[in-house]
């Protein structure tokens, strides 16, 4: 996918506050496809401790235990993000030592030092639906829109559609693409708004979303289930992290062959994986028809931090409660690992983005303001547009 065919035809250019010059790259059809938090790539190089909760010589299917109390509520969280537009950040107008008071030199004036740099301008959103005596509804949703830019100058751009607020981003790693920094960039400030989600359905602070009678929020019993890894949120308590699809082989060949084995409601003992980070974890089978070994398999995530008789009690809380929400077959095509409370918080959250082609043609339209008719610059030196834009997000 690079997508970048259109890139640079016709783009609209122009400025914003303080001296940013943008431009917006042509419609890229992947724009319009939101993605969720889960979408990242995983390492496929773990270290793994087998033995927290069995010897791993002894390791078994572990069953259901029907003992001790469920949680009053269970609180999932998720996220999904979607790229608005590439656009383009003309390199600092301003001279060394200039105030910034004075507008850029008009027709002729040399380019500034510095080119013009790749950035991503994208919505995200995240929240929270609760599952609680009063039903399934949704407690917290945030909504957010960044402009993700390598250009210490870049500043917010406002538009018809929305606001996008500036967020500089800095390469840590040499020869790190700029789109993947970026991107990786959206999907750290997602899972900080996660955050912010899960803390607001627990303290109902801020929340914007009327919740119904019979909801409490606050107390300790309850238990958040986020899509996706843990990282990054591994502070939060009484979170597991919930990840549904497979990307790589943790276990080694002997323990691994368990995870097919498992019968609906079963799961693998708690282990330890370290990764960029570290957490404990299992595998556990949602039920549903027999299908492929793997099918209906998740693994879950919690806190490296935790004591261990804490985790097993989290791991024996993930075999009773998730496989009430397991999504039917028909209704969703990665059932039923897709639960359908995040099935439907994702639709909610994908509807609160707006309406993509709406959000391009505003911030096309936000480039354009207060460009002189003459003022059409040259491409930027050594960036070609239709290169290097494959926006990385997808996972
Ligand atoms: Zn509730």
């Amino acid at each position: 996918m690079t997508g970048g065919n259109a890139a640079g035809a016709g783009a609209g250019t122009g400025a914003a506050r303080r001296g940013m010059r943008f431009s917006v790259d042509g419609w890229d059809p992947s724009y319009g496809a939101s993605l969720e938090a889960e979408g990242q790539l995983e390492e496929s190089t773990a270290t793994i401790e087998a033995d927290v909760e069995l010897p791993a010589r002894n390791w078994r299917a572990i069953d259901p235990d029907a003992a001790g109390p469920l949680p009053r509520s269970l609180l999932f969280v998720d996220g999904v993000r979607r790229v608005e537009a590439q656009v383009w950040v003309d390199g600092d107008p301003l001279p060394a030592g200039a105030t910034g008071s004075e507008p850029p030199a008009g027709t002729g004036a040399a380019p500034a030092a510095g080119e013009a740099t790749a950035a991503l301008c994208a919505s995200y959103a995240a929240g929270v639906v609760c599952c609680c005596a009063a039903g399934a509804h949704l407690v917290v949703a945030e909504l957010r829109r960044g402009l993700f830019s390598v250009a210490p100058h870049a500043s917010d751009i406002l538009t018809r559609a929305g606001g996008y607020k500036a967020h500089h981003v800095a390469i840590k790693r040499a020869n790190t693409p700029v789109m993947r920094a970026l991107s990786q960039s959206l999907q750290g400030r997602l899972a900080e708004v996660e955050v912010v989600a899960a803390d607001a359905a627990r303290g109902a602070i801020g929340s914007t979303v009327r919740s119904p009678a019979g909801h409490t929020a606050g107390g300790t019993d309850d238990l958040l289930i986020v899509d996706g890894p843990l990282r990054n949120r591994q502070h939060l308590p009484r979170a597991l992290g919930y990840i549904k699809s497979h990307h790589a082989t943790y276990l080694p060949p002997e323990l691994n062959l368990l995870v097919g084995r498992l019968a609906p409601g079963q799961r693998t003992p708690v282990f330890r994986m370290g990764t960029s980070w570290d957490r404990h974890s299992w595998y556990l089978r949602l039920p549903g028809p027999a299908g492929a070994p793997w099918a209906g398999v998740v693994r879950i995530e919690c806190a490296a931090a935790l004591p261990v008789t804490e985790v097993i009690q989290l791991a024996s809380l993930s075999q009773r409660v998730l496989g009430r929400f397991a999504s039917a077959e028909y209704k969703d095509s990665r059932a039923p690992q897709n639960l359908y409370p995040i099935a439907g918080l994702e639709r909610e959250l994908r509807r609160r983005l707006g309406d993509p082609k709406l959000l391009y043609r505003a911030l096309r339209e936000a480039a354009r303001l207060d460009t002189g008719p003459l003022q059409a610059p040259a491409p930027p030196a050594g960036a070609t547009p239709s290169e290097g834009i494959s926006l990385g997000v997808r996972g």
